[in-house]
């Protein structure tokens, strides 16, 4: 008998039978995301709760046992934010997969957390209306995810990111009690905003079981704009000239030429491989407003150097052209694996951005494919290796903190949708400083005393687990 035997017979005992998995095999299935280089453990179980009362029992174990939680839905993340801890439980939130509410007169809807970003906006616009956050990951990551991790997408540039849809939530604290905190009407400030402290926590201080999502009427079928730059820096200052010409595109995304090259490879769409850099916009405004935003994008490329530009009504070949935009990361794939870096830097600085990027690759000699959501300064740089060649593995993390280290150095922030993860973690403290770390602990001892909560993210170290947060290890 196992030292885990206890409390998983106790889990057993309170769940149904297949909820709780111990099998090796499966479990080596849910023992990490997407960030293929960030370390992960082992978990000792998956667990699958089915309602807000299964996964209030659960934490009422783990607490009592002082076993470590990871909540976890779809595992696209890409900060190792859901990657298993040893011995602990994996908490899949994904058959909690109900629409429970779309409410056109009020313009929300009420979900759990396992439904799929893609199956909620399907739903919305069955209705004439838009649940607009769209991770390029939406047609698999869970609105859960999305909360945890506040993740914007190719729409936020006018839109907004998760948090600016959220109204409330149901919440599962360590201890296993139900908090329900939020609103349904448009407006309410009754105490402090606990529903949106909850959301980008990495799972962290609790399991969201439910939440109230704020939706907008159905937009018009987009016109689409394509633009190609012989220089990553001319694409820069275009980005910045839609920006400060107060233009609000519902897409502005860039792609380098590493990144147009590989989409080409793999999907043989006849762009222009000689191009530095490639930008997609959309004005999903309609008729008229929208030929004329579309028309004003064109000539900010225009100003700033572009070497084609082109833009399109036809919705399949905006479709198509999106397309080119969305499947980035699995082109950059082929070309070895992918360490993808989330670094948003002001509107005004993304050409400098783009420029010190360059630099980084030529110093570090590795192949850097930029891919981001332009609009918002959001910037991918995904740098492509071989992990076994050991040199290339050392001079591939180099540049990765190089990136980091150039996002901050121009007042940008270490992750801009991401998240911290595990991958992140030693950066936390470099952007907020020691009163931001202390907050942040206070918090989070506040809400999960006994550190069972994803433990060994985003600030705290897993050998915190079962001890009282020792705020002075964390921010002094
Ligand atoms: C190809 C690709 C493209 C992507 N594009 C984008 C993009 O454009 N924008 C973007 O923001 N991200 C993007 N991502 C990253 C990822 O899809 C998002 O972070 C997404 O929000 C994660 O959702 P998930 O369901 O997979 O969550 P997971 O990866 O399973 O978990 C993410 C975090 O949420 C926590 N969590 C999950 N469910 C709950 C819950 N119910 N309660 C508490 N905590 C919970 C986990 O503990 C973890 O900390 C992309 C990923 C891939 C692979």
């Amino acid at each position: 008998m196992t030292a885990s035997a206890g409390w998983l017979q106790e889990l057993s005992a309170a769940l149904p039978s297949d909820a709780v998995i111990d099998d090796p095999d499966v479990i080596a299935g849910y023992s990490r995301d997407m960030a293929m280089l960030a370390p992960n453990g082992r978990p000792a179980a998956v667990v699958f709760p089915a309602s807000t009362a299964e996964v209030s029992a659960v934490l009422r174990i783990a607490s009592t046992h002082r076993v470590p939680v990871v909540p976890r839905g779809a595992g696209s993340g890409l900060s190792g934010s859901a990657n298993g801890v040893d011995g602990a439980i994996t908490l899949s939130m994904v058959r909690m997969n109900s629409i429970l509410e779309l409410d056109p007169a009020n313009r929300l809807a009420v979900v759990q957390p396992g439904v799929i970003n893609k199956a909620l906006r399907d739903a919305a616009e069955a209705q004439d209306l838009f649940y607009p956050p769209d991770p390029a990951s939406f047609d698999w990551c869970t609105i859960g995810g999305n909360l945890s991790t506040d993740a914007g997408g190719l729409c936020c540039v006018k839109y907004g990111v998760t948090s600016d849809f959220v109204m409330g939530i149901e919440v599962v604290l360590a201890d296993g009690e139900v908090l329900r905190t939020g609103h349904r009407t448009v407006k309410g400030v009754a105490g402090y905003d606990l529903a949106r402290l909850f959301v980008g926590s990495e799972g962290a201080l609790g399991v969201i079981t439910e939440a109230t999502l704020g939706l907008r009427p159905k937009p018009q079928a987009p016109v689409t704009l394509v633009a190609t730059f012989n220089s990553t820096a001319a694409a820069g200052r275009a980005v910045e000239a839609v920006v400060t010409g107060g233009l609000v595109p519902s897409l502005l995304e860039l792609m380098d030429r590493t990144c147009i090259r590989a989409v080409d490879d793999m999907a043989k769409m006849d762009l222009d491989r000689d191009a530095a850099a490639l930008l997609v916009a959309q004005s999903d405004s309609g008729g008229e407003r929208a030929a004329e935003e579309i028309a004003a994008v064109g000539a900010a490329c225009e100003r700033a150097g572009a070497a084609f530009v082109h833009h399109t009504a036809d919705a399949q070949e905006g479709a198509m052209l999106l397309h080119a935009r969305r499947i980035v990361l699995p082109a950059l794939e082929k070309l070895g694996t992918p360490l993808v870096d989330d670094v948003a830097v002001p509107r005004s600085r993304i050409a400098e951005f783009l420029d010190r990027t360059v630099e980084i690759a030529q110093d570090r000699a590795v192949v850097i494919g930029v891919v981001g959501h332009a609009g918002d300064g959001n910037m991918h740089p995904t740098i492509c290796f071989d992990p076994n060649d050991v040199a290339q593995h050392e001079r591939a993390f180099a540049a990765f903190n190089d990136i980091l280290e150039a996002g901050l150095a121009l007042g940008g922030t270490v992750t801009g949708e991401h998240g911290v993860g595990n991958i992140k973690i030693d950066w936390l403290g470099r952007e907020i400083g020691p009163v931001g770390l202390r907050v942040h602990a206070a918090i989070k001892a506040a809400l999960d005393p006994l550190g069972i909560m994803n433990p060994g993210k985003i600030f705290t170290r897993q050998s915190m687990v079962g001890t009282p947060l020792e705020l002075a290890a964390v921010g002094r």
